[in-house]
């Protein structure tokens, strides 16, 4: 160990690019809106954007700033122990974007703000309210922050009128503190999923776990039960990547075989949809599996 590991060849490989995709980058310039998808040149862009079969254009918006009171292990967004107040307009101005831009399917996200009193709630809320007003036919999910397991804040996003509430465990139970901020473990995060579906059961509950850690198969089951158990609806999982030399090593690239594999075991177990791949991310095609899955 220590050394590197080289790319293997189906992380190199294309990935194409759906019919919407143009038409989105074209009218993003003067939008002002700050996609995860481009600010993370995040590979999937193409097919996101540019949406499948179902043609449901899927991009994932950044709210709060970019600056996280938290350092994970495995996560370059930059980190300060006071990062700037909120921009008070934010809410209305994204939501207006999001409805000009023209996407069926929004991911809001954000970085943790330990700093603010809700963690944000209020403003992840405001947000997804503006955009049901403005346009119910958007689907939106929040990918939200475990809010230090206060549940009032989880009550807030799970009631805002959003569709589908998102939490990422991010990893196995037994490498959570190796990998995520020590303010993070798997029970708080699993509290979230669990009081979201409870306040409003129609919701769908969605985590995501990276593998390529250092996690055994038998990690990766328990954990998968566990979240199974526990009701989350919703499962993805994709490969690890170490974004600067500062952050974690990949231990792993996990084949696509493998992947495929946990798939199947997911769906096998009863998560209404589980999608793993090397290059699946929490939002991956979110609007295009919501549509296959659900409404067919
Ligand atoms: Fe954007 Fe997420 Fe899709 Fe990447 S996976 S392009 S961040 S919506
Ligand atoms: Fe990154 Fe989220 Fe961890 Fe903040 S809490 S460092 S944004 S993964």
């Amino acid at each position: 160990k220590g050394e590197r590991l080289r790319l293997p060849p189906w992380l190199k490989t294309e990935i194409p690019i759906g019919k919407n995709y143009n038409r989105l980058k074209n009218t993003l310039r003067d939008l002002n809106l700050h996609t995860v998808c481009e600010e993370a040149r995040c590979p999937n862009i193409g097919e996101c954007w540019g949406g499948g079969e179902y043609s449901t254009a899927t991009a994932t918006i950044m709210l709060m700033g970019d600056t996280c009171t938290r350092g994970c292990r495995f996560c370059s967004v930059k980190t300060a122990r006071l990062p700037p107040p909120l921009d008070p307009n934010e809410p209305y101005n994204t939501a207006k974007a999001i409805v000009a831009w023209g996407l069926d399917y929004v991911v809001l996200t954000s970085v943790d703000r330990d700093d603010l009193a809700d963690g944000g709630a209020e403003h992840f809320a405001k947000t997804v309210s503006n955009i049901k007003e403005r346009d119910v036919k958007i689907l939106v999910e929040c990918l939200t922050p475990d809010f230090r397991g206060d549940l009032l804040s989880v009550e807030k996003i799970a009631l805002s009128g959003l569709d589908v509430y998102a939490h990422n465990v991010e990893t196995v139970r037994e490498l959570q503190r190796y990998v995520r901020d020590p303010r993070a473990n798997f029970d708080q995060s699993l509290k979230v999923l669990q009081h979201a579906k409870k306040v409003k059961p129609t919701l769908l509950t969605k985590t995501s776990i990276m593998l390529g850690l250092g996690e055994t198969d038998e990690q990766i089951q328990n954990t998968l039960t566990g979240l199974c158990i526990a009701g989350v609806d919703c499962l993805t999982l994709g490969q690890y990547m170490q974004p600067t030399k500062r952050h974690l090593k990949v231990d792993e690239y996990v084949t696509p075989e493998r992947f495929a594999h946990w798939e199947k075991v997911g769906n096998d177990m009863g998560f209404l949809y589980t999608a793993s791949g090397p290059l699946v991310r929490s939002s991956y095609k979110a609007g295009e599996f919501f549509l296959k899955n659900l409404l067919d």
